[in-house]
């Protein structure tokens, strides 16, 4: 196929910076890229139409931690990691609110609950143990007063025990994507979707090939692709399906707000009278190790069972499901790969779990790199 003049000028002309993925980070990237040098011509290109991997596909909690997460992550990295990445989510989330305005987001700071049954009672015993000496470092990294408090009571069903974090909050996934989407879009960064890269050449002037026969030069390529990195460069990340579902509408929610439990494979909250339901990856975690975006019958009927016994108490019927893609390390270290690959190829990636509130921090990180 020939390009028409129109196409070659406007549309796919070099860039001085070219971003893969249409995710939270390769969005806000090219934002903060746009706002440090207005003149420069930037595009942001993603293999499906919008971003599909994470940032479309999440629960929408502004979570930056949990005491048993925390306890979790302190066995496979050194705590000044565990708790610096802690802090960029706190502070990303700040960001993003900052950034967006609460409202074009939908933020609500209703707290979460991390909730033991006795199931995780030694689990529950340790966090009480740390509890006091996790708060004192988050109050130092964080300037926070006491962020988790232990309460012993909980309407829920076998609950023995509960740790409430006040300053976590929860947001519109959908809102909020498609305001940064369209914040891009105003300063003039040119997002095309359908294309997926496979391979680049070149030290100073890059040309970027893609699945669809297209190829792009840009000055300066960024990769935001999070899960799918493997597929492009190696480096210690795999991907790990996350699958949700959504209930009916109800009269009366049996909770508000967010709640976390069995070390956060398992997440719930109330949107719109209905309960959203994520995790249970755990369940089936060889299976789960998969960029496919599909679900699953096991891990879904395993999230409906836990909404019925744990959340609802009765029968509900489920009206939404669907699953995402993280970006996880295999060595189960959770920083983000913020780094140089080549003098002009970069890369933002491996995001976790709580990447929400992580990719303002990110998208920060990696400008200071590239600029
Ligand atoms: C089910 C689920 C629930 C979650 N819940 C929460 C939550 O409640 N709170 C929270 O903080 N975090 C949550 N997360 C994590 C969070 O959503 C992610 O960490 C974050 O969105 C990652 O953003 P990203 O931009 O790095 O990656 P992504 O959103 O995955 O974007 C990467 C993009 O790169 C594109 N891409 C990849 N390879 C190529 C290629 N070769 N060519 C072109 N394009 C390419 C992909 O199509 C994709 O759009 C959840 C994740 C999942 C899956």
């Amino acid at each position: 196929m020939n390009f028409s003049y129109w196409e070659k000028e406007y549309l796919i002309s070099p860039s001085d910076y070219l971003i893969v993925g249409m995710g939270l980070v390769g969005l806000q990237t090219a934002i903060n890229l746009k706002e440090k040098h207005p003149k420069a011509s930037i595009a942001v290109i993603d293999r499906h139409g919008w971003g599909l991997g994470a940032s479309t596909r999440n629960a929408g909690f502004g979570c930056f931690a949990n005491v048993s997460e925390i306890l979790d992550d302190l066995k496979y990295d050194t705590p000044e990691n565990v708790y610096e990445t802690i802090s960029k989510r706190y502070h990303g989330l700040i960001k993003l609110q900052k950034k967006f305005g609460d409202h074009n987001i939908d933020y609500q700071t209703k707290g979460s609950i991390e909730i033991f049954t006795r199931k995780n009672k030694h689990e529950l015993h340790e966090a009480i143990d740390s509890l006091q000496g996790i708060n004192t470092i988050l109050s130092r990294e964080l300037d926070l007063d006491r962020v988790f408090t232990y309460k012993s009571k909980c309407l829920l069903p076998g609950v023995i025990g509960t740790i409430h974090n006040e300053y976590e909050g929860q947001l519109n996934t959908g809102k909020m994507y498609r305001t940064i989407y369209r914040y891009a879009q105003s300063l003039n960064i040119n997002l095309i979707g359908g294309l997926e890269v496979l391979d680049w050449n070149g030290e100073t002037q890059i040309t970027v090939k893609t699945k669809q026969k297209i190829q792009l030069e840009t000055n300066n390529l960024i990769l935001c692709t999070n899960a799918f990195t493997p597929n492009l460069v190696d480096e210690d990340i795999s991907p790990c399906r996350g699958q949700v579902i959504v209930s009916e509408q109800m009269d009366q929610l049996p909770i508000e707000g967010l709640y976390h439990y069995d070390n956060g494979y398992y997440y719930w909250r109330d949107i719109d009278n209905r309960i959203l339901l994520g995790g249970a990856r755990n369940y089936d975690s060889i299976g789960e190790t998969t960029d496919k975006i599909e679900t699953s019958d096991v891990i879904i009927s395993e999230l409906k069972r836990f909404m019925e016994e744990q959340i609802t108490g009765r029968p509900v019927s489920v009206e939404y499901q669907w699953s995402g893609i993280m970006g996880m390390g295999k060595s189960k270290q959770k920083m983000p790969i913020i780094k140089k690959l080549e003098p002009h190829v970069f890369l933002a990636a491996r995001l976790g779990g709580m990447g929400v509130a992580l990719s303002a921090s990110v998208a920060e990180d990696i400008l200071e790199m590239i600029v």
